[in-house]
């Protein structure tokens, strides 16, 4: 299995960034006593050599949310913690071999990356269900996953108090995507949005995809998007349409559900 795949940066001393080719990014933070890797993403390589090149430590793995390019490389692991909102038969499903094969994106197919390199089986790993405020005790470095709706039932914000950094999956990533399935209203995703821009005074926030720079400003202005676009839709409109605002934007912007905006 493929290792080059991988790409890691160092964030600090005891926080790792690892990026599978530019597609999605997963984050290993290591304790005292234990690892903790936040997302595991499609898994195309061999992300547990990756990770046992940075530590020796029992690694707990986590999922921001239960997508795909988050959950896909979980068949390395022998468990996976998901937040009980996700931990649903849909999600086992489209993190099945033929799903994480629709997900490779163009630039993975043209380096030689093929459901070849999908090898493993989902079920192999067991998904256990945390409940919010579920605290990951790595000895001397607590992390606590919050829910966060919106993106999906289940998607978490990850807090970690000893680097002061929170680890917030695609629910507040600057290409806001909610027309996904299972995703929740934007009222509902709202408040788990607005508690994480007040969470990022305290806690630097890193998300999923692009370089996972965030900021807190980006935040806000996400926010401000999706309050745009309940002011332009006072209601619900009847049929399910896929809609982006700002249109044809190229930086920060909201894709969404025309019928999936108020509760
Ligand atoms: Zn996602
Ligand atoms: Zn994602």
């Amino acid at each position: 299995m493929k290792k080059d795949v991988y790409s890691v940066k160092k964030l600090n001393e005891t926080t790792f960034l690892i990026d599978e080719m530019g597609r999605d990014i997963c984050y290993l933070l290591l304790g005292e006593e234990k690892a903790l890797l936040i997302d595991c993403t499609i898994g195309t390589g061999d992300l547990k050599a990756v990770v046992e090149e940075i530590t020796s430590l029992p690694v707990i793995l986590a999922a921001t949310h239960a997508h795909t390019d988050h959950l896909g490389g979980a068949w390395q692991f022998k468990e996976a913690w998901v937040h009980e909102d996700d931990n649903i038969f849909l999600f086992r499903i489209t993190n099945s071999r033929l799903y994480r094969n629709k997900q490779l994106s163009n630039r993975m197919k043209k380096s030689g990356i093929s459901s070849k390199d999908l090898k493993g089986r989902i079920w192999n790993c067991k998904w256990k269900s945390f409940q919010s405020e579920k605290v990951f005790d790595l000895g001397g470095r607590k992390v606590t996953a919050i829910l966060t709706p919106g993106h999906s039932p289940g998607s978490c914000v990850f807090i970690d108090d000893k680097e002061k950094m929170m680890f917030t999956g695609d629910n507040t990533c600057p290409f806001l995507l909610m027309k996904m399935a299972k995703a929740t209203t934007l009222e509902k995703w709202l408040e788990g949005a607005e508690k994480t821009l007040a969470l990022s005074e305290e806690y630097a926030p890193w998300c999923a995809h692009g370089d996972g720079t965030q900021s807190k400003e980006q935040i806000a202005h996400t926010i401000e998007l999706v309050k745009e676009i309940m002011k332009m839709h006072p209601q619900n409109e009847k049929k399910s349409k896929k809609a982006v605002h700002p249109k044809n934007s190229k930086g920060n912007c909201v894709v969404f559900d025309t019928a999936k905006i108020y509760e």
